[in-house]
């Protein structure tokens, strides 16, 4: 319980540190807690310390703890990769979804997202070290996507997000965010109206503060080390 505290209160001081450091006004950058592989119970931790979003990469999972914490006043992230049998249960239940990397997913999650409800907040997943095998979308082609997502009346497109490999250290891993900031830029400029760079985690935060993040994505920091799975 305590442990938790402390850590959101140490990554709060790191978050505040990197923004002096960068020139940045500290309340620019929103911390999500990533608590995929740990209870229900250490979110509602979290969340009596203070934590508001939460984020999930797997979609069941995720959703039974939206369920058991239904009660509190959280917001949803979904930020792992969903198969287009998994849109409905994402739809329903989250509100923001960072991991958007195709056309068909877009679709069907703005067709499956209720009126009723506010439209899903989404990023488009940028493969900014251009791996072939890693999940997002090529930086050539995010515009032709957010182009698509526009026309979608259960998505709100807020930006982006990317996933580097880990750098081995500070100047590699803010090349590469740099990268992820400038496709962001590069959207803006073409009168995409954006305000989310989802960047930067436990171990690189800082550097992805410095390219301009303004969500990163904490969990082992806050939450301990994973045994399962991630
Ligand atoms: C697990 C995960 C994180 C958090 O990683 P940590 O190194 O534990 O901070 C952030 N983003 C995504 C997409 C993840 O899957």
């Amino acid at each position: 319980m305590l442990e938790i505290k402390n850590n959101l209160e140490a990554i709060g001081l790191r978050l505040r540190q990197a923004c002096a450091s960068a020139g940045r006004d500290p309340s620019s950058v929103r911390l999500l807690a990533v608590s995929k592989t740990f209870p229900a119970q250490a979110v509602a931790q979290a969340h009596a310390a203070g934590q508001v979003d939460f984020g999930e990469n797997y979609i069941q999972e995720g959703v039974d703890k939206i369920r058991q914490l239904a009660h509190l006043p959280l917001v949803w992230h979904c930020i792992g990769p969903i198969q287009s049998n998994k849109t409905r249960l994402v739809a329903e239940h989250f509100d923001w979804v960072h991991s958007i990397d195709r056309p068909k997913i877009a679709h069907r999650l703005s067709e499956q997202r209720s009126p009723s409800c506010a439209p899903l907040q989404v990023c488009i997943q940028v493969n900014v070290d251009g791996g072939p095998t890693k999940a997002g979308v090529a930086p050539e082609q995010v515009a032709e996507l957010a182009r698509q997502i526009a026309t979608l009346p259960g998505l709100r497109l807020r930006g982006i997000m990317s996933i580097p490999e880990p750098a081995a250290d500070f100047a590699s891993a803010l090349g590469v965010h740099q990268r992820a900031r400038a496709v962001y830029e590069s959207l803006k400029a073409q009168g995409f109206d954006l305000d989310t760079l989802s960047l930067g985690m436990s171990a690189d935060l800082e550097a992805a503060v410095h390219a301009g993040s303004t969500m990163v994505r904490v969990g082992s920091a806050i939450f301990g080390a994973r045994s399962a799975r991630a």
